[in-house]
């Protein structure tokens, strides 16, 4: 049985673009539901690999006559009834308002899983209704964006957990199965890596059962933790045969990259880091996954002291903003050094994780602004206020300040490289939303 994913919400959070995004030209089953103005629709839909079939509940409750209230409690019952998951879309341009206050009381009440996503967050002019949305006691809301296609990445890991087979659910220890991604130049040679990753150590067990028909991942099990493999253009065909990889297109790397929890970057390291491979490196941090630097071909390379002090070097000067990544040198072909690649992959997940308590932060805070206090800007001094982590995968940190319009990015900076530094956070993307006003967790304080 596919899972089914309702799309509620009030009128205008865009439950009608995001099912649209989901299910594209795949909506197949629309038909009229009896007492029902328009035609609700179903579909099938697909993220990133995972198919569920999504109804959208937009158009349920048009103009009835009936109180907004009964209309609403309408919708979301027929919601509710049939669907296995709902995923509540809040606007995170306008904010909480009180009717996504009364939805969220309904699906809370509800034994059914909420999944909560934080819609028209592109551009970053969501921030403010995204940390809004916390106070809809719904969980960890998800920054997307249904109408540019943002955050469905974040979106497939909050829904993917219950799209799978309990039993495999179980067997899933600490943060559950990692997905990794291979991603590189031509030629840098990832399918000989891969071959080697999986003819060594892989327990196959095909696409996974109750998630989609057509997975796109190879999993197996590393030390009992599950791994996904992301799967690029054949990269399953081929793990049984020793074809060769085709050729990844552009979107297949920004699809595998979308997907992952760490991107292993693969180079070639005869040629050392190259132009290329640092586009590859910057798209891995801006799309906010850990990394892992492979140096692949190590048996072919000659002076590998002075080859890997370079790739450090132009690593951390066009990355700055990601110091500590950590680089490992192999040969994919000899299979020296593989060994050691999947433990680091495991070590950065783990950061990449991280939650770091609201005490420990602000105290951290206080220290830091201390050693090195924020600019005066127009005759005042910027004033930090409190610091709590939003979420992981990456870190994320909401830092509430009295005027974000004017804190210089230099400043950032400062606070971003001391996060890394002094909690631990190496090598992975930091993120940092700066929100105007207090504390908004104690009462009264929202200005
Ligand atoms: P529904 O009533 O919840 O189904 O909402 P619709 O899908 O009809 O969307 C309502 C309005 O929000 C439309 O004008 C959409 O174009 C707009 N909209 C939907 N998603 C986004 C988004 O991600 N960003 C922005 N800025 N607007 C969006
Ligand atoms: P892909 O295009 O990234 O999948 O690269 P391939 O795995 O097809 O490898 C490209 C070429 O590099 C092939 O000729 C491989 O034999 C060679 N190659 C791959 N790994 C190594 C390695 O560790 N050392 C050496 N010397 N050659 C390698």
């Amino acid at each position: 049985m596919p899972l089914t994913v309702a799309i509620v919400g009030r009128p205008n959070v865009g439950k009608s673009t995001l099912f649209n995004r989901l299910v594209g030209r795949r909506q197949a089953l629309v038909h009229p539901t009896p007492g029902v103005t328009r035609d609700r629709r179903e579909g099938e839909a697909a993220l990133l690999g995972l198919s569920f079939k999504a109804i959208d509940t937009a158009g349920l409750d048009d103009e009835r006559g009936d109180t907004l209230t009964g209309r609403m409690q309408a919708q979301t019952g027929r919601a509710i009834d049939e669907a296995d998951l709902l995923l509540m879309l809040v606007d995170a341009r306008a904010g909480v308002t009180p009717l996504d206050s009364h939805f969220a009381d309904a699906l809370r009440r509800s034994a059914k899983p909420v999944v909560l996503a934080a819609n028209k967050c592109e551009g970053g002019a969501g921030a403010a209704g995204l940390i809004e949305a916390y106070r809809l006691g719904l969980g960890e809301p998800v920054p997307i964006s249904a109408e540019h296609g943002e955050g469905l990445s974040a979106l497939f890991d909050a829904i993917a957990p219950h799209a799978e087979a309990p039993e495999a659910e179980d067997t899933q220890a600490g943060e559950g199965a990692l997905n990794l991604a291979i991603v590189g130049r031509p030629n840098v040679g990832k399918s000989t890596l891969v071959n080697r990753l999986l003819g060594e150590e892989r327990v196959l067990t095909g696409p996974e059962p109750g998630v989609t028909r057509d997975a796109v991942w190879v999993e197996w099990s590393w030390r009992g933790r599950e791994i996904r493999l992301i799967d690029t253009a054949g990269l399953r065909r081929r793990a049984r045969v020793s074809e060769k990889l085709e050729r990844l297109t552009a979107a297949d790397t920004e699809n595998a990259i979308r997907f992952a929890h760490v991107a292993v970057l693969l180079i070639d390291g005869v040629e050392g880091l190259e132009k290329n491979d640092l586009t590859i490196a910057r798209q891995i941090a801006e799309e906010g996954r850990a990394m892992v630097l492979a140096v692949n071909k190590w048996d072919a390379v000659g002076d590998r002291g002075g080859r890997l002090g370079e790739i450090r070097d132009r690593l951390e000067r066009s990355l700055p903003q990601i110091r500590g990544i950590p680089v490992r040198t192999l040969s994919g072909l000899t299979g020296r050094g593989v060994e050691r690649l999947l433990p680091t992959v495991f070590e950065i997940f783990e950061i990449w994780n991280a939650r770091v308590d609201t005490g420990p932060l602000n105290r951290w805070l206080a220290g830091t602004v201390d050693r090195h206090p924020p600019p005066i800007v127009g005759g005042r001094r910027l004033r930090l206020r409190y610091m709590t982590q939003i979420k992981s995968r990456p870190p994320t940190f909401a830092l509430f300040t009295s005027r974000p319009s004017v804190m210089p990015e230099s400043y950032l900076r400062y606070l971003v490289n001391g996060l890394r530094d002094d909690l631990g956070l190496s090598g992975v993307p930091i993120r940092i939303v700066l929100r105007k006003g207090r504390n908004p967790y104690v009462e009264g304080a929202r200005s």
